[in-house]
């Protein structure tokens, strides 16, 4: 198959890129590197099934040839980044979206798209299952990323009804691994770098929230079945081992062996304005669609991650 990765030099992006590239597929990239990095994509350099384009998607989208899927992973996940940039996180969800579905039906190619568990808002069913419709502030400072792919999922689901585009969703929850941004801003990137550093790992206000941490070649796992699965509506793909924070914390100065201690900010920015009490993915349906489920331990992934790390400072 040739298939268009948007966001393709991006954490998530660039892993897909070398599953698919493993499969034998020929992999086109795509990315304004605003976060996506060539690092990320540097050792596909020289492959001739894989090519990389330098585009903003939010602009039209030219691919030359034909096109077998397009999957649209550019965003801007991070909380820190959609805060910093907000308007460029609606357009990436909303116009970024368009244009690459307007360019799967031009091609006739199958359409992924990354959408995330953000659709849930701050959950008041948990865990959550695909069947839940959320729970989101439209106009808190998150509301830009979650409405943003909430607009997505709408306009993907519209393709679909209306013009018969052949569509996947998948809900990705958080996820981590080699190639995260380490100033990305988000919990593991900063707990790992700070028990690296020696420095104070800095759990925001009590670190009573939960989250549930997917490691990326289960996640890519989830993304490669789903798209090739007959399944149109949203699956969760993410890891159902919930834990606190803080409980997080702990992990990764267990998995480090770091002497860092512990702190307690209260950020006064918007950092955790909306910032979902809980999150848990209900992975049922994946389960049963997909035959899929995570297979990494926390630690295990986690060390990998600090090994990037550590080469990376
Ligand atoms: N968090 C934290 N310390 C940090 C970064 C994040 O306590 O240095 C918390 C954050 O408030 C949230 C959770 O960790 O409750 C996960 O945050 P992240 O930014 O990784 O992603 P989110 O799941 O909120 O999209």
């Amino acid at each position: 198959m040739r298939i268009l990765i948007t966001g393709g030099a991006g954490f998530i992006g660039s892993h897909l890129c070398d599953r698919l590239l493993d499969e034998d597929h020929q992999v086109i990239a795509m990315d304004n590197l605003m976060t996506g990095t060539v690092e990320n994509i540097a050792h596909l350099w020289g492959n001739e099934r894989f090519r990389f384009i330098k585009h903003d998607v939010t602009n039209y989208v030219f691919v030359e040839g034909p096109l077998d899927a397009v999957l649209h992973l550019a965003s801007l996940p991070s909380p820190v980044d959609y805060l910093n940039f907000p308007i460029q996180t609606l357009k990436v969800g909303a116009l970024g979206t368009h244009k690459t579905l307007g360019l799967a039906m031009t091609k006739g190619a199958r359409y992924l798209l990354a959408s995330t568990s953000e659709v849930y808002g701050d959950p008041l069913e948990h865990p959550q299952s695909e069947d839940y419709w959320g729970n989101v502030n439209p106009i808190g400072p998150r509301g830009v990323y979650d409405e943003s792919k909430r607009f997505a999922e709408a306009l993907v689901m519209a393709y679909h009804r209306s013009h018969g585009v052949d569509t996947r969703i998948a809900r990705i929850f958080n996820t981590y691994g080699p190639r995260m941004r380490m100033d990305d801003g988000r919990v593991v990137p900063n707990f790992v770098g700070q028990a690296l550093r020696g420095d104070p790992l800095t759990v925001y206000d009590e670190g009573k929230r939960t989250r549930s941490f997917c490691y990326i070649s289960d996640q890519v796992e989830g993304l490669v079945r789903l798209l090739f699965s007959e399944e149109v509506e949203p699956v969760n793909i993410g890891n159902p081992q919930e834990m606190t924070i803080l409980e997080f914390a702990h992990r990764v100065l267990e998995v480090t062996g770091s002497k860092s201690r512990i702190t307690f900010i209260e950020p006064t920015d918007a950092r955790t304005a909306d910032d979902p009490q809980v999150r848990c993915p209900d992975i049922s349906k994946a389960r049963k669609v997909l035959g899929w489920s995570p297979t990494v331990p926390l630690e295990e992934g986690l060390k990998s991650t600090a090994v990037y790390f550590q080469e990376k400072m």
